[in-house]
């Protein structure tokens, strides 16, 4: 797709050597459109996107037209992420890298020094954001909420395609349409699930507090043993603090990410005597058949998780 044209000098001669020049430039515009065309055919527009549910979202939009990639494995932080060379030659190799931003891609700063000239596009911006316990940074986690993965990540998305390879205008408009249609009947679906939780139990409890914008969206509380994904992940100050407010409270489970080291929810367990409710997908979407492979099937395995936890 990156098809550098680089200004030749001047030619100054007679008539036969403009005309070979001519039958020259002829010639080798069109081998590069053909080379174009080919790599076109081959395998469309290279997208890189920091995480795998970014990535899935793309590659739902981009369709045929994209191979898409992303660079934090599933089962790992994405806040944690240390970028590996494969990374930064496949950033170099791309011909877009999405991220989510709001501070959950630190590490991607390191990564693009080295990457100079490939467009870094932050999908969740524009989106509301609500900011972290105790701190006025943003919580970047705003694709949990389904309309806003609608709203911004999918619109982000679609214009930067677009602008990239206007010829498949119609292509993303028509799937980011028939997209943004399946996340209004997820928004639905999770909105209709969660109501079903009694008032007492309307809380959700993980180890990241990650789950503020699916709480917010379907009218529930959520905490988290620490705030954020960080080097300082369950304190002994972290547990103690979440330990009182689960014997202050009448919650009935706890929940594991899939992200995340299970040790710390699993010795809160025990000394609360509250089960965990099962494992949600916050950070990552599940591998393949996982059940939880897509965003939208990580996002009703998430819900499905929380109701039959909370409910019973
Ligand atoms: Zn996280």
């Amino acid at each position: 797709m990156k098809v550098h044209v680089k200004r030749s000098g001047r030619l100054f001669c007679g008539i036969s050597c403009v005309l070979i020049a001519m039958i020259f430039f002829a010639s080798a515009i069109t081998g590069c459109e053909t080379q174009q065309q080919d790599k076109q055919q081959d395998s469309g527009l290279q997208i890189v996107a920091s995480i795998s549910i970014i990535a899935d979202i793309a590659g739902q939009i981009a369709g045929q037209r994209g191979e898409v990639q992303y660079l934090v494995p599933i089962g790992e932080e994405p806040e944690e992420y240390e970028p590996i060379p494969s990374d930064i030659r496949a950033a170099n190799e791309s011909d877009v890298v999405f991220v989510n931003g709001y501070g959950l891609e630190v590490w991607l700063n390191r990564l693009m020094t080295n990457v100079s000239d490939v467009p870094v596009i932050p999908t969740a911006k524009n989106g509301p954001t609500i900011s972290l316990v105790g701190s006025e940074s943003p919580d970047p986690h705003l694709w949990l909420n389904p309309e806003y993965v609608r709203d911004y990540y999918v619109e982000r998305i679609v214009s930067t395609l677009i602008e990239l390879d206007p010829d498949g205008e119609s292509y993303y408009r028509e799937r980011a349409r028939d997209y943004s249609h399946k996340l209004t009947d997820l928004h639905e679906w999770i909105k209709h699930q969660t109501e079903q939780i009694p008032d007492e139990a309307r809380v959700i409890i993980t180890s990241e507090n990650c789950f503020k914008y699916y709480a917010e969206a379907y009218d529930l509380d959520c905490m988290g043993i620490w705030e954020i994904n960080a080097p300082e992940e369950g304190t002994p100050q972290q547990i103690a603090r979440i330990v009182q407010k689960i014997e202050d409270m009448t919650v009935p489970a706890v929940f594991l990410e899939s992200t995340v080291d299970p040790r710390y929810m699993e010795s809160i367990s025990d000394e609360t005597g509250v089960p965990i409710g099962g494992v949600v997908y916050s950070d990552d979407i599940g591998e393949k058949n996982s059940g939880a492979d897509s965003y939208i099937k990580m996002m009703q395995q998430n819900t499905d998780v929380f109701v039959g936890a909370l409910t019973d």
